[in-house]
């Protein structure tokens, strides 16, 4: 039987979670249906640790969306009572003309952020763990650290549901339709009626809106929990990346977390050891088939580049995952209203750097489903930038 819901949120990840808890805080009736598991291990949103930062290299103007989602994330600790931030600083470190380094800089300049510029001799005495060429040049903001992915998800979906939201997991949606009055959405249970939907589809969205397929590339990525090699206290590190010239791949790291749950068994967990990973593979997947497992390749290659950043750090891996990143063609987020329809929202291609703006994205989409407009600055998002594709936003 269908139900009449103002909204329907597609994905319980990190975009579909923080879209239901803004939705459930506007009043609106909302219904969220997830095809697995909040936060599963076949997309975007595990793996016990993301960074969250605000000098962005990637794009200056992004420095507003991520200071209204550190503020959501906060308010979320607070709606919760659960821990999600960590605040130990990000650190990037390249060569001299490093656009990483420079971008953070530039951002920090741009939007009067705390971000410390740094020359070789202060990245070695305040980030020892790393090894520097003499020219090495590095940029630091403490007001930076990490994000816990599940929590989050779990925090906002927790928080939704308590003002009367509904999660359905396990349901898979086949279509969307939109008509004059409404939207169609068939799930493989049957259909719901909606006044607007939001596609918050991760790797999946270009099933739910074939004509972002071309925009949309999703990779293999490995992610491995790294024990630093003995006698290293690795628990004041900051999170990092380094930028190893165009050729590379970026090496990233992200710092032990000092309030991860225990395995029991084990009397530990991965997330107490630093996380390390290399941004951006272009192994092919069909997030229906899922990723090939981690092989000892993949684990040799990131040890490879790890012991040449951080000789001293990369010791024995103790645990390894694979995820999902969904490419944009400029790396930037497709966001805003499906061309041709007024009440079909989405944001996809988050491009490897999406958690820490989900709150963000989660609220102007809500704005736009229910409102018809938003304040926050998403329009630089809009696939219109490429040409063959237009969306309002
Ligand atoms: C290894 C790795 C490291 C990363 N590091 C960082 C980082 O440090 N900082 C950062 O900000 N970002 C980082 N990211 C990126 C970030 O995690 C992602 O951009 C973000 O989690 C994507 O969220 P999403 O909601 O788009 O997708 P997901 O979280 O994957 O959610 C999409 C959901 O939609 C569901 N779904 C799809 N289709 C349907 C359907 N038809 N019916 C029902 N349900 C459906 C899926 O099952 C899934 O649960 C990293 C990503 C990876 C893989």
């Amino acid at each position: 039987m269908s139900h009449n819901w103002d909204l329907v949120v597609i994905g319980a990840g990190a975009v579909g979670s923080a879209a239901l808890r803004a939705a459930s805080e506007s009043g609106a009736k909302a219904l969220c249906l997830e095809q697995h598991a909040p936060a599963h291990e076949r997309g975007s949103s595990h793996g016990l640790s993301r960074i969250f930062r605000h000098a962005y290299f990637e794009h200056p103007d992004y420095v507003p969306l991520l200071r209204h989602s550190t503020a959501r994330f906060e308010s979320l600790e607070r709606e919760s009572g659960v821990d999600l931030l960590h605040r130990c600083g990000m650190l990037v470190a390249g060569p001299p003309g490093s656009e990483v380094v420079a971008g953070s800089l530039e951002s920090g300049r741009r939007w009067n952020l705390a971000v410390e510029a740094l020359d070789a001799a202060t990245l070695r005495a305040r980030f020892p763990w790393f090894a520097y060429p003499d020219d090495a040049v590095g940029a630091f903001e403490a007001n930076a650290g990490i994000v816990r992915p599940e929590a989050a998800v779990h925090a906002a979906l927790g928080a939704a549901r308590s003002r009367g939201a509904e999660l359905r997991i396990g349901t898979r949606v086949r279509a969307i339709v939109e008509d004059a009055t409404g939207v169609w959405v068939e799930t493989d249970a049957g259909r719901e009626r909606a006044n607007a939907v939001i596609v918050a589809a991760g790797a999946w969205t270009s099933r739910l809106l074939p004509e972002l397929a071309h925009l949309l590339t999703v990779t293999r990525q490995v992610q491995a929990w790294v024990a630093a090699a003995s006698g290293i206290d690795a628990r004041a590190m900051p999170c990092w990346l380094v930028d190893r010239g165009r050729l590379e791949h970026a090496l990233y790291g992200l710092a032990p977390d000092p309030v991860a749950p225990m395995n029991v068994a084990e009397g530990s967990s991965p997330a107490h050891h630093p996380k390390v990973g290399l941004h951006g593979s272009s192994d092919l997947v069909d997030p229906d088939l899922g990723a090939a497992p981690v092989a000892d390749t993949d684990l040799e290659r990131l040890l490879r580049a790890y012991r040449v950043v951080a000789p001293a750090l990369a010791g024995r891996v103790v645990a390894a995952a694979t995820c999902l990143y969904t490419m944009s063609p400029d790396g930037q987020f497709l966001a805003g209203t499906r061309r041709g329809a007024r009440r079909i929202h989405f944001a996809a291609g988050l491009s490897g750097h999406g958690f820490k703006l989900a709150p963000a994205l989660g609220d102007a989409l809500v704005d736009l489903a229910i409102e018809g407009r938003t304040e926050l600055p998403i329009g630089f998002l809009s696939p219109a930038r490429f040409a063959e594709v237009g969306s309002r936003s």
